[in-house]
């Protein structure tokens, strides 16, 4: 999923002229994407001259520090509300189950996904490297 690096946006606009489908605004001359009506097309990527649509990808390690960061939130609010320091070891505990179901779910859409791409392959008589993807 493609997002915005605030400080590489020059507010040109491109990226809102060429989204297919209007997911794109300027807030205070900085680019927004809507998730909720992306389609993953790619576009603005290919189309933004400065480089500032990044790749999921490139989050990986923010996204493992903000998981990281909201458990130990969660195990010092437990504590607090709860009243027992205890109460943190179970609220990891919880977490680490809430992460391993994520993981198992992930695990799943992906193995449905490769079997969607072999089934499309088969369809389109391409081969599942034929697409030229977008970045
Ligand atoms: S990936 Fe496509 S749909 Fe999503 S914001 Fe970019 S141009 Fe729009
Ligand atoms: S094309 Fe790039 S620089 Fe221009 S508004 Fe979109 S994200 Fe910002």
């Amino acid at each position: 999923m493609p997002w915005v690096k605030r400080e590489d946006c020059i507010g040109c606009g491109m990226c809102v002229e060429e989204c297919p489908v209007g997911a794109i605004s300027l807030e205070k001359d900085v680019a927004v994407i809507d998730m909720a009506n992306c389609i993953r097309c790619g576009v603005c990527h290919d189309v933004c001259p400065e480089g500032a649509v990044r790749h999921d990808s490139e989050r990986i390690e923010e996204e493992v520090e903000e998981n990281v960061r909201k458990t130990k939130e969660c195990m010092n609010a437990c504590a607090t509300y709860l009243g027992d320091v205890k109460e943190k070891q179970k609220c990891l505990n919880r977490m680490i189950k809430y992460f391993n179901k994520e993981k198992i779910v992930i695990e799943k859409t992906l193995e449905r996904l490769q079997k969607l791409k072999e089934e499309l392959s088969l369809s389109l008589g391409t081969s599942e490297d034929d697409t030229v993807e977008r970045k």
